[in-house]
């Protein structure tokens, strides 16, 4: 056979090109099903019956969640409502008409929440001091009201794996305490349930996925606010061990939910002044004296033999 006849022809070659990047983004919505489909479930987040405010900021991953939960309710056993809330703080160049033309587009039940919150912050906190932490007490109290008005028994917000863990690392380092972001808790006023379908997907799944679906994102720096200059150092140490270590942010994550009380420190968590000795072997108990922790399955051995020698 000669070059002429074996060569691809550039169509057949972008058929090609166009049909991998189907498959990937076809594979890329499945992982996202399935995985918030199995947070739901672990958790217990939406039963039926349940009416789930998503609240919507504009940014890539509220769209995302918005989106499978749409998928996921067609598909699920039981019977949900959703109702999408967007709140818009009146920060300056906001643009308003976005969110109310996807959503209608979208055919989803949904309300435009109108509170100048940007004014308060603004007032209330001196200039070049952050305002964050002002700002979300005020966007939760009005969303929790309007949970009420709206009636929603559930109010789902678009944290991510990745949000979890910056949480948890961050009040480690600078709060000392071994608290992340749950993925199901009571609102602080004690009235709501509020759920984070996303916090078994990675940050880098929904930004590929925003991109897929072509979401109209409106940028979050409208207030002016800087982003916490902490979080963003976690973020970008995370994705560098992304990139050196494969499966180390991953193994993190499954810590938070395979936790040893016996094995740390909260004596509130584990009576450690009643602790006796039973008498009983425990299969699971401290290896901390026979095995390295660090050690290969081959090293580890090695110790073994060398103790039982
Ligand atoms: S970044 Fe701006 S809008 Fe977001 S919480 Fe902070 S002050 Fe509020």
């Amino acid at each position: 056979m000669d070059a002429v006849t074996t060569a691809v022809s550039p169509q057949a070659a972008d058929v090609k090109k166009a049909e991998k990047v189907a498959y990937e983004n076809n594979k890329l919505h499945k992982r996202l099903c399935r995985l918030v489909g199995q947070a739901i479930g672990d958790f217990n987040m939406i039963e039926d019956g349940d009416k789930v405010m998503v609240c919507l900021s504009g940014g890539k991953d509220s769209y995302a969640l918005l989106d499978i939960l749409m998928t996921l309710r067609e598909r699920a056993p039981i019977q949900f409502d959703i109702v999408a809330v967007n709140l818009d703080q009146k920060q300056p160049n906001f643009p308003a008409h976005v969110l109310p033309e996807y959503l209608t587009k979208l055919g989803i039940p949904f309300h435009i929440e109108n509170q100048d919150t940007y004014s308060i912050v603004k007032r209330v906190i001196p200039e070049g001091k952050t305002t964050c932490s002002l700002c979300s007490r005020l966007r939760r109290g009005i969303l929790y009201r309007v949970a009420d008005e709206l009636g929603a028994t559930k109010i789902a917000l678009g944290h991510h794996r990745d949000d979890i863990l910056e949480t948890f690392f961050l009040n480690m380092f600078f709060g000392a305490k071994l608290k992340g972001m749950p993925a199901k808790l009571q609102s602080d006023d004690g009235k709501h349930i509020v759920i984070r379908p996303l916090a078994y997907v990675k940050e880098s799944d929904t930004e590929r996925y925003a991109e897929v679906k072509q979401f109209p994102i409106i940028p979050c720096d409208l207030c002016g606010s800087q982003e916490n200059l902490q979080r963003k150092q976690i973020k970008a140490l995370m994705r560098e061990w992304e990139k050196k270590y494969p499966g180390r942010v991953e193994n993190i994550f499954s810590a938070l939910s395979t936790v040893a009380p016996s094995h740390l420190m909260d004596r509130d968590l584990f009576d450690f002044a009643g602790l006796t000795a039973t008498g009983e072997a425990d299969p699971n108990g401290d290896i901390a004296f026979d095995e390295e922790p660090c050690a290969t399955p081959a090293d580890s051995s090695v110790i073994r033999l060398q103790l039982d020698d």
